[in-house]
């Protein structure tokens, strides 16, 4: 039976995953205004062998509300500590630029598409905080593939959360929830095991 969907055959077109998985400012049912990143993780996972070749990483100063809320902390693990110092969102962009750049990620004959868990990394966090900051949105942002999009495809099961795709495929949450590089690596395996899944689903010729 095909298991192959048009967006799924696109796929096939990609040369590197780009993994991230934000984390940002927060409090208990109250929404920050403006919400801003704290921790800006995208792992290079060629798309052939689904290995990690390159991580790009960094803890984000918040300038708006630079002092982290205790609900923050605990959510995240993130330390007021790890934030203070740390370049702000504008540095972490020019830096994240040079990465794609020194990664070959800029040419145009490589296909690179990041993965998020949800869409909200990319259609919500980082274009409202640019917008705020009045900071340049780079178009490779634009394109993403949701990880819950793809499970669903796959699996043909509702995707719930990041814990609830690794326990529908029989993987551990390696690390800490809602630490972003821990996150973005429990994704990439995610990832790996639903390519892994529709491979071996794909029809043969008959
Ligand atoms: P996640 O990638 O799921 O770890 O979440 C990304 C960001 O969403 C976090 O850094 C928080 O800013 C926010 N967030 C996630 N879960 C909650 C929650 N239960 N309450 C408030 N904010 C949250
Ligand atoms: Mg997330
Ligand atoms: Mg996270």
């Amino acid at each position: 039976m095909a298991t192959f969907s048009e967006p799924l055959k696109a796929i096939e077109a990609i040369d590197y995953f780009l993994v991230l998985d934000f984390e940002a400012t927060c409090e208990n049912k109250v929404k920050m205004k403006p919400q801003e990143i704290i921790e800006f993780p995208v792992l290079k996972v060629n798309a052939k062998t689904l290995k990690t070749e390159s991580i790009f990483h960094t803890y984000v100063q918040p300038t708006a509300n630079p002092v982290l809320t205790r609900f923050c902390i605990d959510l995240t693990g993130i330390t007021q500590e790890m934030v203070t110092g740390q370049p702000i969102l504008k540095e972490v962009l020019e830096d994240f630029h040079k990465w794609m750049r020194d990664n070959g990620l800029l040419t145009r004959d490589v296909n690179s598409c990041f993965v998020t868990c949800g869409d909200w990394d990319l259609k919500t966090m980082l274009p409202s905080q640019c917008r705020h900051f009045k900071l340049p949105f780079p178009d490779y942002f634009l394109k993403w593939i949701n990880i819950k999009d793809l499970y669903s495809r796959v699996t043909k099961e509702r995707a719930t959360g990041m814990p609830g795709m690794l326990r529908g495929l029989g993987l551990e949450l390696d690390g800490r929830h809602h630490s972003g590089i821990d996150d973005s690596k429990n994704i990439a395996k995610i990832l790996a095991k639903l390519i892994e899944l529709n491979f071996s689903t794909q029809p043969t010729a008959e």
